[in-house]
């Protein structure tokens, strides 16, 4: 038996075939859709008098219409409607644009109400709505809902109306009684039509809150769940390694670890040993030292007798690890290699060959190790550096190459802890928030480009006391060649002001091969000073440079200028960082005003994810964001934190699994798609 609900919206009267298939569009189907279709804000008409609205202020006014209105004829079917009416003892003038039909029906000694715009100085109401209706009785707020242009908003209305009252007792209940108890929350026909139909303001926060904690609570629990079950039906491989080996070469490492590294470690390890599947995320601020970590998990997987890989997002950075990884575990008897889209042809089908053959124990690399006909003997963990620079779909390839490998993402974007259970609330988070000891904090300046000389002056005594530094040019949106042109002006400008030093230039334009050779000279001292477009902004570790130069640095995000920032401060000399920009905004200069007070990435980003509001804070789709209908992670970070407890508490209960209070709620579950995923993994 099916119920009106899941009834095709069609059955609404006044849905025809073809509103239904623009409503499909909105991604309306069945009638229960048409009652989700929540409204996004609402047009507030609560009655106010001339004297508490502010100018320019929307409000809504009532009074009584004095004489018959004026309407004034303009243009083609263009008109304004003008009427007076008396507010306590104040004359009004409401105006209404192309309404002339209204005239017959506001004679003079009517009540009516108009919202709109008040002008507070010539006692003029621009109203976009009228109404001859005494608006007391109801609560003053009407539903506005988002449509598209060939749905008419008020039809939208209508329908919407109509549904939920032919169809809204038979809505059913998710959320487990006692929760809504606790929480004093109202019941699910209670809450759809306060929502859809306000009686007054608190019903309907009350309203809002319960959606707001049902939007966390199923989202929660759908991950939740889905790991849960995820752990019981594909078991990971149990891992066996020799510790005593791993000791022996965490020894050798010319510095000792970090207790905040060694704890990460042993979370990681502890993982890779159960088996159960590792999937965690390691976030670490800049210069944490994430690599070395890396390294001891790769080194405790091969000692297990499987493979490993490393993705990274550039080849600079690959070339890089590459290397460090090589001279750290050859002497180990470790087999490691290279796979970029740089290689020739007949180096990679070398590669892959080895790699099947079982020859390559860690194999690091970019979006190329996820290139189809990359085959892996035994492939036993994955690691993804500055992971969300990569698309769900790309990890997911890389992952599935091995028989259920374990996981580790790290990045150096702090992800603000209200974001991270949003979004990485499927997987353990480990964080790195201790610096190797030794490291001053980088000073940051904020300069106008004014003052360049200066910053050149300061540039040269670093480098004559035998540093290093960078300058990076500014970003064009869209446009290499413009970033690349840039790169080229000011490499040129700065030989000329410094004709002692040797300036280095790098961009994505340039050859593989020759973009290797200037990473080199600049590692090797060579080189003292790197111009260079973007392409550094990630991982790349060259502890003698001790000055970061961002040009136009306002064309940044923060959280981009963190890690160009900790591109320096790597080793133990004082770092600094300049930021030459004069910003226009007072955001931009707000964010200017951050990167000088602050150099912890996790402080930084909640301050950027203030500035910007969660939607921007990834900057790109791929991020898996969830998107909510009402609720805000970031406004609303208690409701997230309490509802993902909550949803905790419940999946590891076995009454929630067997007992018939949560039926609906199971069932709920398995119809998106038997635990369908919905965040990255
Ligand atoms: P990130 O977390 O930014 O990737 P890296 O792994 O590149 O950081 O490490 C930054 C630098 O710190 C490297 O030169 C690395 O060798 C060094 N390093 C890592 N761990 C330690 C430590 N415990 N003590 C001192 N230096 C360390
Ligand atoms: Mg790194």
């Amino acid at each position: 038996m099916t119920t009106k609900l899941q009834q095709d919206v069609g059955v609404i009267k006044g849905i025809g075939t073809e509103t239904e298939k623009k409503l499909n569009g909105l991604g309306i189907f069945t009638v229960k859709d048409l009652i989700g279709h929540l409204p996004f804000r609402y047009e507030d008409f609560k009655v106010s008098s001339p004297e508490e609205l502010e100018h320019q202020e929307r409000g809504t006014l009532q009074g009584v219409v004095q004489e018959t209105p004026v309407v004034r004829y303009y243009g083609k079917k263009k008109n304004r409607l003008t009427v007076r009416m008396l507010v306590g003892y104040v004359l009004v003038t409401v105006v209404v644009f192309n309404r002339a039909y209204l005239k017959n029906q506001l004679e003079p000694g009517t009540t009516i109400s108009a919202t709109g715009k008040w002008d507070k100085h010539r006692l003029i109401l621009t109203a976009q709505y009228i109404s001859k209706e005494e608006m007391q009785e109801s609560s003053g707020l009407e539903p506005v809902y988002a449509s598209t242009a060939n749905v008419s908003v008020r039809h939208l209305k209508q329908w919407i109306q109509t549904a939920l009252h032919e169809a809204g007792h038979e809505m059913e209940d998710l959320l487990p009684s006692a929760l809504k108890e606790a929480y004093k929350l109202p019941d699910i026909v209670e809450t759809m039509h306060e929502i859809h139909q306000p009686t007054d303001r608190i019903a309907l926060k009350h309203a809002r809150r319960r959606i707001v904690y049902e939007e966390f609570f199923l989202f929660q629990l759908s991950m939740l769940a889905y790991r849960k079950k995820q752990k019981q039906e594909e078991p990971g491989t149990p891992l066996k390694f020799e510790e005593s080996l791993l000791r022996a070469f965490i020894a050798e490492l010319p510095f000792s670890l970090t207790s905040a590294q060694q704890q990460v470690i042993r979370d990681i390890l502890a993982d890779m040993a159960l088996p159960a599947r590792m999937n965690r995320l390691l976030q670490g601020d800049v210069g944490s030292g994430k690599t070395v970590v890396a390294m001891i998990a790769m080194y405790a997987a091969v000692i297990a007798g499987k493979q490993a890989a490393f993705m990274v997002p550039t080849s600079i950075l690959a070339e890089q690890h590459a290397k460090e990884i090589e001279e750290r575990l050859t002497p180990y008897g470790i087999r490691t290699s290279l796979l970029t889209g740089g290689r020739t042809e007949k180096q990679r089908k070398e590669t892959y060959q080895q790699l099947a053959g079982g020859e390559i124990d860690i194999i690091i690399g970019t979006h190329a190790l996820i290139q189809p006909e990359v085959p892996f003997r035994d492939l036993g963990l994955v690691i993804t550096d500055e992971q969300h620079r990569f698309g769900v779909k790309q990890r997911r390839t890389l992952r599935d190459k091995g028989q259920h490998p374990d996981i580790l993402f790290m990045t150096a974007t702090p992800i603000p802890r209200t974001l991270s259970i949003s979004v990485f609330g499927d997987m353990d988070v480990s964080k790195l928030n201790e610096l190797p000891a030794g490291r001053k904090p980088i000073e940051t300046y904020w300069a106008k480009p004014a003052m360049l000389e200066r910053i050149v002056r300061f540039l040269d005594k670093e480098i004559n006391q035998g540093r290093q530094a960078y300058v990076i040019c500014p970003l064009i949106e869209e446009s290499e060649q413009l970033d690349v042109q840039n790169a080229l002006d000011i490499h040129a400008e700065l030989e000329e002001m410094l004709p002692h030093q040797t300036v280095g230039l790098m961009h994505g334009r340039l050859p593989q091969e020759e973009k290797e050779e200037v990473m080199r000279a600049f590692s090797a001292g060579e080189t003292s000073l790197l111009v260079s477009t973007t392409v550094v902004e990630v991982g790349v570790n060259v502890p003698n440079a001790t000055v970061m130069v961002i040009s136009d640095a306002d064309r940044f995000g923060l959280a981009q200028l963190h890690q160009l920032r900790g591109r320096v401060g790597r080793g133990s000399e004082q770092a600094y960082c300049i930021l030459i920009a004069d910003p226009k905004t007072e955001q931009g200069q707000e964010r200017m005003r951050i990167m000088t007070e602050t150099s912890d990435g996790f402080e930084l980003s909640e301050r950027d994810l203030k500035l910007r509001g969660p939607g921007d804070f990834f900057g790109n789709k791929q991020s898996g964001m969830p998107s909510f209908k009402m609720a805000d992670p970031v406004h609303d970070y208690r409701a997230l934190e309490t509802a993902r407890s909550d949803a905790d508490k419940l999946v590891n209960s076995a009454s929630f699994w067997e007992h018939p209070d949560y039926k609906a709620l199971r069932e709920y579950l398995e119809e998106k798609g038997a635990l369908e995923h919905q965040t990255l993994d």
